[in-house]
């Protein structure tokens, strides 16, 4: 029997630079210095992972290692990551698969039993492949990938400028890989509650149904109309977010920070659920931790390693490793605990309000 995942972490890199300059990019509101900021670890890679021992944690954890710009182009990245394997985790790298040398460096002399535990989301930039001639790079690093007994999976973020080549994408998939993309479609940050741009009616989503028939994509298109205020949310008990630049936690994305992990890394990891105070209006993007269980509300949607699955990208044991439910084997609370668990959180986090 595999051993149970504690938490679902999203350590996030910090920084904004990029190798790429995609048109539909946060990036590119910004000015040249603040889309060029790299990455900063406080701390050195082995302190950071000293912070993230199985031991510390209380097991182990379902890391997604994601960068504000490209993820890998610190050199730090690597080995975190590589040493997150080595402590037995599981990791999930988000990257643009372009900087060949560090996906070389990724795979090279990395044990096979830590590589089955590696997973590689490849955002799929199809205008900035095409103008850089990075699309063989691309293909080539997730066949390297599979061939080295890691899992990957391409995703693609349907932007306006994609609707008139979701065709010829397809064919350079099926070309190429003989494996579709995962997709959702983009989200109008400007927005609090961050819903589809105009293009989301139900005509295109029958299409991209049609021509993808993501997983991701079913279960990014059902939470976006669930208000999640309405549903109890483990987020800080099961899961948190992490800024890898130094040491802060949060229960989930957009909530304040509570605690740092790294200062005192004998310290206890205390954040509780964050229940009703999600601080984004749904959690369509967040299709990781909902297949997870992070609301028990919502206990048929298809598990995370079945809702990625893709027969030619991936490692078999890496699908039921993810094939998890939190809800399954550890403690639930009841009704009263959680409306007490609500007004506390509510509390706590007018107060930071108030500190920042
Ligand atoms: S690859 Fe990602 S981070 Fe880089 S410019 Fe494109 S969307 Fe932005
Ligand atoms: S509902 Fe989703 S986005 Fe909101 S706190 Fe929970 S996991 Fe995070």
């Amino acid at each position: 029997m595999s051993e149970k995942v504690r938490y679902t972490i999203t350590a996030c890199i910090s920084g904004t630079s990029c190798n790429f300059d995609c048109g539909y990019c946060y990036r590119k509101k910004q000015g040249v210095e603040e889309k060029n900021q790299p990455s900063y670890f406080r701390y050195s890679v082995d302190y950071m992972l000293n912070a993230l021992s199985k031991q510390r944690l209380g097991g182990i954890a379902d890391i997604i290692v994601i960068g504000g710009g490209e993820t890998l182009l610190h050199p730090d990245v690597v080995p975190f990551i590589k040493g997150l394997l080595a402590e037995g985790h599981i990791v999930e790298v988000v990257t643009n698969m372009t900087l060949n040398h560090r996906i070389d460096e990724l795979l090279d002399n990395t044990p096979p039993e830590h590589l089955e535990r590696l997973l590689v989301k490849g955002s799929f930039h199809y205008l900035e492949l095409k103008r850089l001639n990075k699309l063989d790079d691309f293909f080539n690093n997730m066949k390297k990938v599979v061939d080295a007994g890691a899992s990957c999976f391409p995703f693609l973020v349907i932007c306006e400028e994609y609707i008139p080549l979701l065709d010829e994408i397809k064919s350079v998939f099926i070309e190429n890989l003989g494996e579709l993309p995962h997709c959702t479609s983009a989200l109008d940050f400007t927005e609090a509650k961050m819903q589809p741009y105009g293009f989301y009616n139900s005509e295109f989503k029958k299409i991209v149904t049609e021509k993808f028939g993501s997983k991701i994509n079913d279960t990014f298109d059902r939470f976006l109309s669930v208000d999640v205020k309405k549903h109890f949310c483990y987020a800080g008990e099961w899961s948190f977010v992490l800024n890898t630049s130094n040491g802060s936690i949060s229960r989930c994305f957009y909530s304040p920070s509570e605690q740092n992990i790294f200062k005192d890394i004998s310290s206890e990891i205390k954040l509780g659920a964050i229940g009703t105070n999600c601080c984004i209006g749904n959690c369509a993007l967040h299709y990781n931790l909902v297949s997870q269980g992070i609301m028990p509300d919502f206990d048929d949607v298809i598990s995370y390693g079945d809702m990625l699955y893709k027969p030619k990208l991936f490692n078999k044991k890496l699908v039921e490793l993810l094939n998890f439910k939190y809800e399954n084997y550890m403690p639930l609370f009841s009704k009263e605990e959680e409306q007490k668990i609500n007004a506390k959180t509510r509390e706590t986090f007018e107060e930071l309000k108030t500190k920042v």
